[in-house]
């Protein structure tokens, strides 16, 4: 089969992604195997690829990929899941199940998991094998290249949403800072919910369109001041010098959520910026839970996902196009059959 490797991370423009033809994997016990039809591209595979993440979890040669859509080929006997039926892979790949977060309820935070297409081989291939238990089943109304975005960027946009702790969406103010991928799709599940969303994005022509067209209430720059004090922000964009100025915006008691696996330094903002019991959190993964109950709103708010597809082979030149902000919504790698 044909898979994107990566032997070692460098910057997207040197191409480190080199088409390969592997062997097929083989699903161990309790596994699926599963045949590629789409795979969504995110921040974090660019961050995988040039190396961001923690050096000591890389496993080369690696095949990255985390937002998997396909078929089931082989299931463990016994399983719920059939062949031929179609699911999707996500960023968290297994939990351990016993350390103190995976008995309370928050796996998201195992001390010990695995991710897709990082610690094991994601979906920038023709096939994969995944954990039966931490694959989903996917709603028949959308595509797989419109479903795969939903699997990370869609999970970790409802994730940062929850971690906004707004008791009544309707009428809250909510700002987003980074209209990528995530923020494309937290915009509809807020609207969805009653919330005013207030855009705060670099790429003006591309990103700002689609923020207008998808409800935002207003649209500026990412260092302009929106009109009114916000209830909560997200931050998807990587940049640390957005913080202080998403923080300044912050209503008293505001909740800032960023969204990033990585993010540059936060430069230093006086305590007033914080005071009045303002709270800045990461988000970090999500669990099993985040992802099915997503995926349950998502198709009720009739989630409309905009993609931009590439072919396997081009997976170097689509993370160059995200790293320049160059791709309206999400960008896809699609299989060739
Ligand atoms: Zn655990
Ligand atoms: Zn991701």
């Amino acid at each position: 089969m044909y898979a994107q490797i990566l032997h070692e991370c460098k910057t997207i423009t040197e191409k480190p992604l080199v088409l390969t033809d592997i062997e097929r994997p083989v699903a161990a016990a309790k596994a699926v195997l599963i045949k590629v039809h789409a795979c969504g591209i995110c921040r974090t595979d660019l961050h995988v690829v040039e190396g961001e993440l923690d050096v000591a979890r890389y496993k080369f040669p690696l095949v990255p990929g985390h937002q998997v859509v396909g078929t089931i080929e082989s299931a463990p006997v016994g399983s719920e899941l059939k062949i031929g039926q179609r699911v999707g892979v996500p960023w968290l790949n297994a939990t351990c199940g016993g350390c103190r977060f995976c008995q309370s309820g928050r796996e998201n935070l195992c001390d010990s998991p695995e991710f897709t297409g990082w610690t094991r081989n994601g979906g920038f291939a023709e096939y994969l094998t995944a954990p039966a238990d931490f694959v989903y089943e996917l709603p028949a109304s959308l595509s797989d290249t419109e479903v795969a975005p939903l699997l990370c960027a869609g999970i970790i946009g409802y994730r940062c949403l929850r971690q906004c702790e707004l008791d009544n969406w309707a009428g809250a103010k909510l700002g987003i800072y980074g209209f990528g991928a995530a923020g494309h799709i937290a915009i509809q599940i807020a609207r969805y919910r009653g919330a005013d969303v207030y855009v705060c994005t670099r790429d003006r022509k591309r990103h700002q369109e689609l923020a207008e067209q998808l409800g935002a209430k207003w649209v500026g720059d990412t260092f302009e001041n929106p009109p009114v004090k916000l209830d909560a922000s997200i931050v998807f964009a990587p940049a640390g010098e957005i913080v202080p100025v998403a923080l300044k915006a912050l209503d008293r008691d505001g909740r800032l959520v960023l969204g990033g696996i990585h993010m540059s330094a936060i430069p230093e903002f006086p305590y007033r910026d914080i005071y009045w019991e303002r709270v800045i959190r990461s988000v970090a993964n999500n669990t099993r839970q985040d992802g099915r109950e997503f995926i349950t709103e998502a198709a009720r708010a009739n989630i409309q996902t905009h993609t931009e597809t590439f072919p396997l082979a081009d997976a170097n030149e689509a993370l160059t196009a995200l790293k320049h902000d160059a791709i309206k919504g999400a960008g896809v790698l699609v299989m060739d059959s």
